[in-house]
């Protein structure tokens, strides 16, 4: 991870890339055989590496929206995705959520390269359906990985593209470029912004959508207007005109998007001395004891006294800096906070990677304090988790899809 990652001013590619790991080949291997033979202490061992390698995120308002752009490739939560590719987009079924069919909503995309030459750059992205029914009934299908289709409301997705790409300039982008980037990608779902649209409207045949349910959406919740003008402008103008998207095509008409966040990063490390605060993200918009409040509410449902063991030692480790919405380790062997000790996978839970096979890794998890940041309201049936820990592909390999789906398991509090 090279330097001040959180300073919005440089100019090299920024992620979070982690310290080379060259060396730590042979002590994988060991680290699996250890595994196999005692696996709580391995618990107690893999702490102490990992602890020092774990990175933070925290959400921060962007100080211009043009830094969210997918050609300065950022860490972002809410609002809309920046993809990566944008051209060929995840599609069909991996959209929606298996279980009620509603567009997925975008979460967060970590940008996170890796030394590989094929994934010069790589980012994942985050998805979930926003009902907590749905997410209940993910709880037990998770659970189903090695069926054929587990049906999830939750989905992550990969997608890597090396230096030389026919998206990007090889060289970083400068900070205040205003250059668009090299190439439009394509042309999104008029509602939700997020994914391809793929339906046009039959009034306008100018709106596109990524699905029947936002077109719906859209038409009843002011799209009539403007399909109107469309329609009439359309008529007036002749055929070339059609090359240039008329504004209010531009925007994203649903406003239940989650509020758009930069992802500032910090290592967890720079926490545990005694440092003073002013290391602490200081536009922080809710008060730490907001947050905790947010954690506070975990505690309630509590199973035993393991559950409380894990939840005192998971809650000692969030104080540090209880603001953070995004723990990220990807050193060998890594392995989630779990806020309770039921309800963890165990390694036969996680699946291997559906294009090589090959093994899952523990890359990083999403805190509950996102939720806060999203406006989301603390009902009985509001969305609400404990953590979602992401499994990527260890060799973060390359198959012939743009965006491969990786693993999400949800702990519910
Ligand atoms: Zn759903
Ligand atoms: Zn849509
Ligand atoms: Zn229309
Ligand atoms: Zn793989």
């Amino acid at each position: 991870m090279a330097g001040g990652l959180k300073d919005d001013d440089t100019e090299e590619f920024k992620g979070l890339r982690i310290a080379s790991l060259d060396d730590e080949s042979d002590e994988e291997e060991e680290q699996n055989e250890q595994d196999i033979v005692i696996d709580e202490d391995d618990e107690e061992e893999e702490d102490e590496e990992a602890r020092k390698s774990v990175v933070l995120g925290f959400v921060k308002m962007p100080k211009t929206a043009r830094s969210l752009l997918r050609h300065f490739f950022p860490s972002k939560a809410g609002g809309v995705p920046a993809w990566l590719d944008p051209e060929n987009l995840p599609s069909g079924r991996s959209c929606f959520c298996d279980i009620c069919d509603e567009p997925l909503q975008f979460v967060l995309q970590v940008y996170a390269p890796e030394e590989k030459q094929s994934a010069f750059h790589r980012t994942l992205f985050v998805f979930m359906c926003t009902s907590m029914v749905c997410l209940r009934r993910d709880q037990h299908e998770q659970w189903k990985c090695h069926q054929d289709k587990p049906s999830r409301s939750v989905k992550v997705f990969r997608c890597q593209l090396p230096r030389d790409n026919p998206f990007y300039s090889s060289e970083p982008p400068k900070k205040d470029s205003t250059d668009p980037p090299l190439k439009a990608g394509a042309a999104l779902c008029n509602w939700c912004g997020s994914w391809k649209g793929i339906k046009r409207c039959t009034g306008c045949r100018r709106a596109l959508y990524c699905s029947e349910k936002h077109w719906v959406k859209h038409s009843r919740t002011g799209h009539e207007h403007d399909c109107q003008r469309l329609r009439i402008s359309s008529q007036l103008a002749d055929s070339s005109s059609d090359e240039t998207t008329p504004a209010v095509l531009l925007k994203v008409a649903s406003n239940n998007v989650w509020p758009e966040y930069k992802i500032i990063q910090e290592s967890e490390s720079s926490y545990e001395t005694d440092m003073p605060d002013d290391n602490v993200c200081t536009n922080s918009l809710v008060s730490s004891n907001r947050t905790d409040d947010a954690l506070m509410s975990i505690a309630e449902n509590f199973e035993g006294d393991d559950d409380r063991k894990s939840w005192a030692s998971f809650h000692e480790r969030i104080a540090l800096a209880p603001e953070q919405v995004l723990r990220y380790c990807r050193i060998p062997g890594a392995k989630p906070l779990w806020p309770v000790s039921s309800g963890r996978p165990s390694k036969a839970d996680i699946p291997k990677c559906s294009y090589c096979a090959g093994p899952l890794c523990f890359e990083f998890q999403i805190m509950p304090q996102l939720l806060f940041y999203f406006n989301v309201k603390n009902d009985v049936d509001s969305l609400d988790w404990a953590t979602i820990a992401v499994y990527t592909c260890e060799a973060s390999c390359d198959a012939s899809v743009a965006y491969k789906e990786e693993f999400a398991w949800v702990q519910l509090s």
